[in-house]
């Protein structure tokens, strides 16, 4: 944290009302990479997400009858600053959540890109007027922000999961109370830091850090005065929310687990499809929502995709984040890397194949290799299960007709990726896969202008595009009569 440029940058107290609020207990918080403590953040609990929830409904008259434009500014201003302190915000990134620094300045500047995009959204929250069925009758649509937000985010995306759910709601008119995930509260001060120096109003964005989850949670989901509730997580954690959400009717919105089919026919380039597979299935070490979870390849191609797969995977560099040339970092705990290790294994025994990697990495307590497993069907715990590590099972099939339905087995629905030159199957492939985002030849697919969320147990709603605003608006209608 000493390399910080700017060292008002690295905060240890939750973000409440428009100050720093200090608790009596602490909370450490880790560097994955070398186990070395590096902040101890103020434990804040349920009294401080009561008075978060507080600050943001007293904020709300105040941030809601802004103008969408005044609203704007002071979001373009913040991303400003998002993007000015780079470095720095990925630095803490890194040392808290273990990417590569190269990933960590791309995350930092995609979270930033949700803020700029809203901010411009704001002043196209347009309504609507609908012929009346009556001729002394007018039918007009307006729409105003929900209230009050609150959000429970991961570790695995410290920065971007709360922007892109804040950048919406402020954007909206509705104030916010980010909880981030307790391994990787660093992230979330600094942009609170940012938030202030940009001129947000106290009350409008607030963080509260603490490693209560299960009590900040049940607040944070039945508090009567929270209009909108907002998930990224897990969907075993999700459900539970969704149950707290029932007691207040909240609107809700869940981005949650993943098992991402990558799906190589036989007429693709797959040199190309090599590239995408490396890029969705590596980033992160493997821990994103998005990421591959199974490589299905038509069994005609499977050896030559095999050889080209693993060629690329050597060049993969495992190590600390911090240091130049590392693709790999560690996974966020021992527990993590543990479990991935299990599923290895136990796939191993169902027969799989190891091609390559399978150990954990010299590097560190909390370093796996990349690994390839081959010989895999969708029924081996590898594949059944949502890995959240740098693993590829790679799956053969005959035709279009299985790998569909391969890939639509499973309770998951959020990204698919395929890769075909044949404009007939892009057509049919596309539809017949059910997920919520398909990258067709392209393995990174994610950015603000386009809509993220998923289907089946992936969640529901949408963050980024111009969809994104609806999860934090409500319809108005207004009917006028004697005309
Ligand atoms: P998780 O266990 O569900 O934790 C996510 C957040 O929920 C953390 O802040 C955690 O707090 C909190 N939490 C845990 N138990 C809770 C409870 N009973 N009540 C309230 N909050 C609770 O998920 P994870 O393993 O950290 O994250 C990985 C999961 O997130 C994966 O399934 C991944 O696919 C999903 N994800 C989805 C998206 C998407 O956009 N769809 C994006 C990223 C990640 P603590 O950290 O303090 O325990």
């Amino acid at each position: 944290m000493d390399k910080l440029s700017d060292q008002q940058l690295f905060k240890q107290f939750s973000y409440i009302n428009g100050s720093w609020h200090s608790s009596e207990t602490q909370l450490e918080v880790t560097n994955p990479a070398t186990g070395e403590c590096i902040a101890r953040v103020s434990n804040s609990g349920i009294t401080e997400t009561n008075m978060a929830i507080k600050a943001a409904k007293n904020a709300f008259k105040m941030w809601s009858e802004k103008s969408a434009n005044e609203r704007a500014k002071l979001m373009r201003n913040w991303f400003d600053l998002l993007m000015q302190h780079q470095d720095d915000l990925a630095r803490i990134l890194t040392l808290e959540q273990g990417k590569p620094l190269n990933e960590a300045k791309g995350e930092i500047a995609y979270g930033a890109a949700f803020i700029e995009w809203f901010s411009e959204e704001a002043k196209r929250v347009y309504g609507d007027t609908i012929p009346a069925p009556a001729n002394d009758k007018r039918i007009v649509v307006i729409k105003q922000p929900v209230g009050v937000v609150a959000s429970i985010t991961p570790w695995n995306f410290p920065n971007a999961m709360i922007a892109r759910k804040a950048g919406a709601a402020l954007a909206a008119g509705c104030t916010f109370v980010a909880r981030p995930a307790s391994e990787t509260p660093l992230s979330a001060l600094a942009m609170a830091e940012l938030a202030e120096r940009a001129g947000i109003p106290a009350g409008v964005f607030n963080v509260v850090v603490g490693d209560d989850a299960k009590g900040m949670g049940k607040v944070l989901s039945e508090h009567p005065d929270v209009a909108k509730f907002t998930f990224t997580g897990s969907t075993a954690v999700g459900k539970i929310l969704i149950g707290q959400c029932a007691s207040t009717v909240k609107k809700v919105s869940m981005e949650l687990g993943g098992n991402a089919p990558f799906i190589v026919f036989d007429d693709a380039d797959i040199d190309a499809a090599v590239t995408g597979a490396i890029a969705s299935k590596y980033r992160n070490a493997g821990q994103t929502c998005v990421c591959t979870n199974r490589i299905l390849v038509q069994q005609n191609v499977v050896t030559e995709f095999t050889e080209k797969y693993t060629q690329a995977v050597t060049k993969l560099n495992v190590g600390d984040g911090t240091i130049e040339g590392i693709s790999i970092g560690p996974m966020i705990s021992k527990k993590a890397a543990k479990q991935v290790d299990k599923l290895v294994d136990e796939s191993i025994k169902a027969g799989a194949k190891l091609v390559y990697g399978g150990k954990f990495d010299s590097a560190g307590d909390n370093f796996y290799q990349p690994t390839i497993l081959t010989h895999v069907n969708n029924d081996m715990p590898i594949a059944s299960n949502e890995i959240f590590g740098p693993v590829s099972p790679i799956i053969s099939f005959a035709d279009e007709h299985q790998a569909i339905q391969l890939a639509n087995d499973t309770e998951y629905g959020l990204a698919a990726y395929f890769y075909s030159r044949d404009i007939g199957r892009i057509w049919r492939v596309s539809e017949g896969l059910e997920y919520g985002m398909i990258g067709v030849n392209e393995g990174l697919i994610s950015n603000a202008a386009a809509p993220f969320g998923g289907v089946k147990q992936s969640g529901n709603g949408r963050e980024g595009s111009k969809y994104g605003l609806d999860d934090y608006l409500e319809i108005k209608y207004l009917c006028m009569g004697g005309i």
